[in-house]
């Protein structure tokens, strides 16, 4: 409670005119039918029209006020509502941003856009109405029951014993009605995992012709989500239905009751009206509940789902003394490295050096631990055990910022967003001129294509560069790692999805690209890295070769073998 309420803190003034306005209209609310008593015992009975028409603008003018009280409670409330929303969900966006590879592996993403949408929606109406509606319903109850008692004190007191068995019919009906919705959201989420995979699918979907398999799958979700949300609406039904039948009861018998005491002279008629209309008031507050029970466990458990992602921390962050690193990266060095993902060790005990400038190629079954070896510099994932040094420097002590600046990296699956081509490309350094994007451009080959296209390079590309061959989407890469000018590249099987001439084309890029630089390559075709400085040969985690390509074929291992056998494959 307390950690939901520092939320507030910034908006002490808002959160203060929003209360405050709340209860003053509940307050007039309360009096107005004490005043229509006075109107009908006092005012009537003058007899003077002048007074009584005095008085009626009076009240409107009071009620006119209560309008802009209540045009205040609506805007302003949802206002500190939308605010604190905002906050938090800010809060958890900046903290999910720096969250580790290891949390969104293990996370889905619907689940977290879950978390900053729906729950957050939630958080911010409970953060506006919760502590208002509970207050005021409070308020007019006691109040209600105050004023009854004043005027006649046995009515009051056979009002009020209906008045319980009202709420506890209400309350069980609401708690029906709120498994159910709550079920529904759960709905909502699997709901929202099938069509977010079955559009996002939809291109392997229709490829397997398994649009009827979808389909099926689709309708049965869909079929859930109606049954469930009838049940809700069924509930809801009830609790509406008995909720007026008991409210109208309720007035039957304060009216019947009333012409009683008021024909045995124990009630005047104003005393008789404002009995009536305080009776109605005091089923307002039933409808606060209603509101109150359905908004509490919902904002409470999106606050509480809040407060867990927040307590997810990260190790791969700065440390307190970690300096930026400034200089070239000579050597880099593997220093008897440790990594597992859970229990499972993929790397062991792993030791190399790499000098300035080297080309090193890394090849060998897949699983074998070679994209986990390159995760590594960047960070994305940190040893159990041993050290990766740059220059001797522990990559831990420096800040993430300056280490990943260094490092560029081109993955198999390129990452496209969905505007423009210029805009892909810019990623790479969001502060590149027209011409240093234009040179970018040119050093990866994607000219040409650029100008086959009627808009160039403010084409959009799709979502996911959809509208791009792979080869293409590829070459976008590149053009972002010449912008980002890393002295350190990392090619993550790059080519291996695109077809040999593509792959010829694209590797005169990468060859420009790696110029100078010190470069890790992950090859899959091993005629890609016939002149690479080193090559790797990497099996369950561990070199298990090392040296040129002549000297491994001299070998005659496990290159060689890989060697043979697709040459093989390319002889047919
Ligand atoms: P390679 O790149 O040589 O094909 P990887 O480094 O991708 O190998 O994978 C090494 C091993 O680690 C594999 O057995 C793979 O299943 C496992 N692995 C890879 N990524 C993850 C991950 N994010 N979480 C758990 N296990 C993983
Ligand atoms: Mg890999």
């Amino acid at each position: 409670m307390k950690s939901f309420f520092q939320y507030y803190k910034p908006y002490k003034g808002l959160f203060m005119l929003d209360f405050g306005s709340a209860v003053f209209v509940g307050v007039l609310e309360l009096v107005f039918p004490l005043i229509t008593s006075l109107f009908i015992d006092k005012l009537l009975p003058t007899k003077d029209w002048n007074m009584i028409v005095l008085g009626a603008i009076g009240l409107f003018l009071v009620f006119s006020f209560v309008t802009v009280l209540k045009f205040i409670v609506t805007y302003w409330g949802h206002k500190l509502g939308t605010n604190i929303e905002r906050d938090i969900r800010n809060e958890l966006y900046r903290h999910l941003q720096r969250l580790n590879f290891g949390f969104f592996d293990n996370n889905k993403t619907g689940k977290l856009i879950g978390r900053l949408t729906n729950d957050l929606m939630d958080i911010g109406e409970l953060a506006h109405h919760g502590p208002e509606e509970v207050f005021v319903a409070v308020m007019t109850v006691i109040g209600a029951l105050l004023i009854m008692l004043t005027i006649d004190v046995k009515l009051a007191l056979i009002t009020f014993c209906i008045v319980p068995i009202i709420c506890i019919l209400t309350i069980y009906f609401n708690k029906k009605m709120t498994t159910q919705f709550r079920r529904l959201f759960g709905n909502v989420s699997q709901f929202n995992d099938v069509i977010s995979e079955s559009i996002g699918g939809i291109r392997l979907v229709q490829a397997f012709t398994n649009e009827r398999f979808e389909e099926k799958r689709f309708l049965q979700t869909n079929e859930d989500f109606r049954a469930t949300k009838l049940k809700a609406y069924n509930f809801m039904s009830w609790n509406s239905s008995i909720g007026y039948l008991a409210q109208k009861f309720t007035l039957i018998i304060v009216l019947i009751l009333g012409c009683y005491f008021v024909l045995n002279n124990a009630m005047s008629y104003g005393e008789f009206v404002a009995f009536i209309m305080i009776t109605d008031i005091l089923f307002k507050p039933l409808q606060s509940i209603n509101l109150i029970i359905e908004l509490f466990p919902k904002g409470i458990a999106g606050f509480n789902n809040f407060q867990e992602l927040m307590k997810t921390t990260t190790d791969i962050k700065d440390e307190p003394n970690a300096i930026a690193f400034e200089g070239t990266p000579q050597v880099i060095s593997y220093e008897n490295v440790t990594f597992k993902y859970g229990d499972k060790t993929i790397l062991d005990d792993l030791s190399f050096t790499i000098n300035r400038g080297e080309k090193i190629a890394l090849v060998g079954p897949s699983g074998g631990g070679k994209t986990t070896i390159c995760s590594m510099l960047p960070r994305f994932y940190d040893p159990v055990d041993g050290r990766i040094t740059i220059n001797n420097v522990d990559i831990k002590q420096m800040t993430l910022e300056s280490l990943r600046n260094k490092i560029g990296l081109v993955q198999q699956d390129v990452f496209l967003f969905s505007g423009t081509l210029r805009d892909n490309i810019a990623y790479g350094n969001l502060e590149a001129t027209d011409e240093e994007i234009m040179d970018a451009v040119t050093k990866a080959q994607l000219k040409p294509f650029i100008d086959t296209l009627p808009e160039g390079i403010h084409t959009i590309v799709g979502e996911r560069g959809t509208k791009l061959s792979g080869g293409q989407k590829q070459r976008v890469s590149i053009a972002r790692m010449f912008l980002k000018n890393p002295e350190i590249i990392i090619l993550d099987e790059a080519t291996s999805a695109l077809d040999v001439e593509t792959e010829n084309r694209i590797q005169s890029a990468f060859k420009q690209l790696s110029e100078g630089r010190t470069t890790l390559t992950i090859a899959h075709r091993l005629s890609t890295i016939r002149d690479v400085d080193r090559i790797f040969y990497i099996e369950d985690g561990h070199i298990v070769e090392m040296g040129s390509h002549e000297e491994l074929i001299n070998l005659k291992g496990r290159y060689y073998k890989l060697q043979q056998a697709q040459y093989a494959q390319v002889l047919g």
